[in-house]
């Protein structure tokens, strides 16, 4: 587990987002999904002891433009203090751009020319109290980061060091997912609110600096087509509610909680409704998981052990479901109490 310490802040903060990497702002689309807690909870201040937030959104935000940019430029003169630097979209590698540049966001008023996002994180990054990545894509390069990409992009963690700490002394906060499940999102931003209004303690992250309560579990463990599994019982078609293993599930080594916790308001999710895990959250995504709609190598050997005795174990489950599901013989409507009940006093 990685540890940090970091100085309890002030009650008013500012959350600079910015979705300008290699990205399709998916992760800022989900978390307006979110209800623990919402975004709306967050900004109107609905939640006691929470900082009064800003947030600095470019989908969300009233301003447009240059008005929208201003508040990045001020948090690289240091005029914008504390401020949370959220990063969605993975990070190119400006140093073989050519004569041009990936991705940028606004221009250099001096020069006119395009400010690159590489730049905006060499400024912000530092100053900022924490550094949340949103999305795998900023957090581990993700699908723009595929192999044959021509940008060379890759994740903060990879950009910054993995040992980068913030201002407020915190490693980079990593919320994988394709997209970032909305409430996991939320719920994480929450923990560095609070942690920022000195009300929590530090948050505990794993050595891919993911949120472990979060991210500590697999996708199999929380799946509720396990017991199919167990028995191995397998869906061979995409309209089966037996496990999907064979069809291309990765659920078993893939580090998630959707299974447990459903999309939005818990309903939704992947392999619990009938879609293959494809392993979105993973540093390994998408490579180590293509082609999707094929079994997982590793799966095979277990799936094989498992068929010499699930259906055995099956066979005897279902016996004894025979069982339960009849009615014990002495209820009926009969003139003669057959339950076995025997009165302490006889009847006069
Ligand atoms: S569908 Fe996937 S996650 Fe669910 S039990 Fe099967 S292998 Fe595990
Ligand atoms: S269950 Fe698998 S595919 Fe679904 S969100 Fe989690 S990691 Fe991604």
């Amino acid at each position: 587990m990685v540890s940090a310490t970091a100085e309890p802040l002030t009650d008013e903060i500012h959350i600079l987002w910015t979705s300008e990497g290699m990205s399709c702002d998916g992760d800022t689309v989900s978390v307006t999904a979110a209800s623990l807690p919402s975004i709306e909870d967050v900004v109107l201040g609905a939640i006691p002891g929470l900082p009064k937030v800003h947030l600095h959104n470019k989908v969300l935000a009233y301003e447009n433009g240059d008005e929208f940019v201003e508040a990045f430029r001020q948090a690289a003169r240091g005029e914008l203090d504390p401020f949370i630097f959220v990063v969605e979209g993975s990070i190119p590698n400006e140093n073989i751009n050519g004569d041009g540049y990936w991705t940028s966001l606004g221009n250099d008023p001096e020069t006119g020319e395009p400010v690159t996002l590489n730049e905006w994180i060499d400024r912000l990054a530092p100053k900022a109290w924490a550094v949340v990545a949103a999305g795998t894509c900023a957090t581990y390069g993700g699908i723009h980061a595929m192999a044959g990409n021509p940008t060379g992009c890759m994740g903060l963690a990879d950009y910054l060091g993995w040992d980068f700490r913030s201002a407020g002394g915190l490693p980079i906060v990593n919320v994988p997912g394709c997209p970032v499940q909305p409430d996991n999102f939320m719920e994480t931003l929450l923990w560095v609110l609070h942690q920022a209004a000195g009300q929590a303690p530090v948050i505990p992250l794993d050595d891919k600096l993911r949120p472990t309560w979060l991210f500590g579990k697999t996708v199999h463990e929380g799946c509720d087509r396990a017991a199919y599994y167990e028995q191995a019982d397998f869906a061979f078609d995409y309209n089966s509610p037996k496990c999907q293993v064979k069809i291309g599930c990765w659920g078993p080594v893939v580090n998630c909680n959707v299974t447990k916790r459903g999309w939005m308001d818990g309903v939704g999710g992947c392999p619990n409704v009938g879609g293959i895990c494809i392993g979105c959250t993973m540093p390994g995504f998408p490579d180590r998981f293509m082609p999707f709609m094929d079994e997982p190598p590793g799966s095979s050997m277990s799936s094989t052990l498992l068929k010499s005795y699930g259906p055995f174990i099956r066979t005897m489950r279902s016996i004894t479901n025979r069982s339960a599901n009849r009615e014990p013989k002495w209820r009926h409507n009969r003139d003669r109490l057959t339950s076995g009940y025997q009165p302490r006093w006889p009847h006069t």
